[in-house]
């Protein structure tokens, strides 16, 4: 009730007194600042849930743009945003210490043959296939490790807190006597067995990702060359060899 309201419905009667018109109005006025009270109260919880509406809204709008739909796991941007993250609260400590606690080993992955998959099996195969590799990947990836597919089929995994000899160790099969990453995908019944090629290399304090990144890149070309099926860490060897 408005306060013009108030008054207007608290009009005098004959014979009231001029107390009991003053107690009158008085309760009419009280009453209509509860009634406002109790409409802005609910105005403010409307608001709040508004608030907390958008925040939901734009939190899984802000998943949607980071997440590659198919495998579920980070694209390019979402991985980009991770690592900052993972720079920004740990990257003084990288350097101070040196400690490996902090360190991060990366590691670029790339499907062997992968063109021939889809020819021969099919796109959706394909698709299988590249799902069947995240899903490996995050089976080794722990809290606070990064696992994205970059593009294609190509995928990171950044571990926190390994060496690069913990990484060589995780994936050493010891029949092959060499690291690897490979996997049976089930496609329509039947089993296709996938190898992936791996470049590994540390991140080194205050550089850019790009130059990670590239790094890894190399030591997985060099994979692919020895023959594809393997994971190869980075050393300046692998410079010397490419020039
Ligand atoms: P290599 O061993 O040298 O890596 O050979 P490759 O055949 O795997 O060659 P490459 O990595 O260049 O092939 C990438 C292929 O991935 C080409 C493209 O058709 C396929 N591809 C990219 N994105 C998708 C996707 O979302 N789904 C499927 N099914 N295929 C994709
Ligand atoms: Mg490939």
């Amino acid at each position: 009730m408005s306060l013009e309201r108030a008054f207007t419905e608290a009009q005098f009667e004959e014979n009231e007194s001029f107390e009991e018109r003053r107690e009158r109005l008085h309760k009419k006025i009280e009453e209509s600042i509860a009634d406002e009270a109790e409409h802005l109260r609910l105005e403010k919880k409307l608001w709040e849930l508004d608030k907390q509406n958008l925040l939901r809204q734009i939190k899984e709008l802000q998943e949607q743009v980071t997440t590659d739909k198919l495998t579920q796991t980070k694209n390019r941007r979402g991985f980009e945003e991770e690592i900052g993250r993972i720079l920004k609260t740990s990257e003084g400590k990288i350097m101070e210490k040196r400690h490996v606690k902090n360190k991060l080993s990366f590691l670029l992955l790339d499907i062997d043959n992968f063109k021939k998959i889809n020819d021969t099996h099919g796109h959706a195969a394909g698709d299988e296939a590249l799902k069947r590799v995240a899903e490996v990947l995050k089976g080794h990836a722990r809290e606070g490790d990064i696992v994205s597919r970059l593009g294609g089929d190509e995928f990171v995994v950044v571990f926190s807190g390994a060496e690069e000899e913990d990484i060589m160790e995780k994936f050493f099969n010891k029949d092959e006597k060499k690291a690897e990453i490979g996997m049976d995908v089930d496609v329509r019944g039947r089993t296709i067995k996938i190898t992936t090629s791996g470049g590994l290399t540390s991140y080194e304090p205050g550089e850019e990702i790009d130059d990670t990144i590239a790094r890894a890149d190399k030591a997985l070309y060099a994979s692919k060359k020895a023959g594809r099926n393997q994971i190869t860490k980075y050393s300046e060897a692998l410079e010397q060899k490419e020039s």
